[in-house]
């Protein structure tokens, strides 16, 4: 079929941590919806992966993790998540492993693929998180992991392109049970 499989990919994280930056930065033109009615909002792209290719809606806070509570709707049928940090922020560290747990509470291990993203390299200076400690933490809960800059573009398509790799992964393994 000429339909893409669509998958569904929320961000997760503190406030300032650069996810709304994140998603712009990679959807760029291909902004289409906005729910707010729900509070959330989400964008989607069509990822060309070579032989196939996949749609994720990336769906954005709108800012209620201020509250640290998303809406329910939000995780609903979630396929991937990205755990969002700054570097410069010890305090967004902590706060994407809180993140992970209520991940672990909506759903069963495997079901949902999980990215930690340490976003915000360009300002190196001021880093409170080394990227050995993102990346231990990481592979101690078998989440992929990567560091970013939406500001710079540095990785931001990487991050989307790899879960959505792995998502198609995923599928293929599904379907062939
Ligand atoms: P959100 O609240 O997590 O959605 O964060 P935003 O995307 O609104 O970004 C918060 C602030 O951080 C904004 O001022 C952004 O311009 C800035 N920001 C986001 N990503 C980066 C980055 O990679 N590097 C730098 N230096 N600033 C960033």
């Amino acid at each position: 079929s000429s339909q893409p499989y669509v998958c569904k990919l929320v961000l997760l994280g503190s406030g300032s941590v650069g996810k709304s930056s994140l998603a712009l930065r990679y959807v760029k033109q291909d902004f289409r919806n906005v729910l707010p009615t729900v509070g959330c909002a989400f964008f989607t792209k069509v990822v060309d992966l070579g032989a196939s290719s996949l749609k994720l809606e990336i769906w954005d806070t709108a800012g209620q993790e201020k509250y640290h509570s998303v809406c329910h709707l939000y995780f609903r049928g979630a396929n991937a998540a990205l755990l969002v940090y700054d570097i410069t922020q010890e305090d967004s560290f902590h706060k994407a492993q809180q993140w992970l747990e209520d991940l672990e509470k909506e759903f069963s291990p495997g079901e949902v693929i999980v990215m930690l993203v340490g976003n915000k390299t360009d300002l190196g200076e001021e880093r409170e998180v080394t990227f050995q400690e993102g990346k231990e933490f990481a592979e101690s809960r078998s989440l992929l992991f990567m560091e970013t800059s939406a500001k710079l573009n540095y990785q931001v398509s990487e991050v989307f392109g790899t879960v959505a790799r792995e998502l198609l992964k995923k599928a293929g393994d599904q379907g062939s049970r």
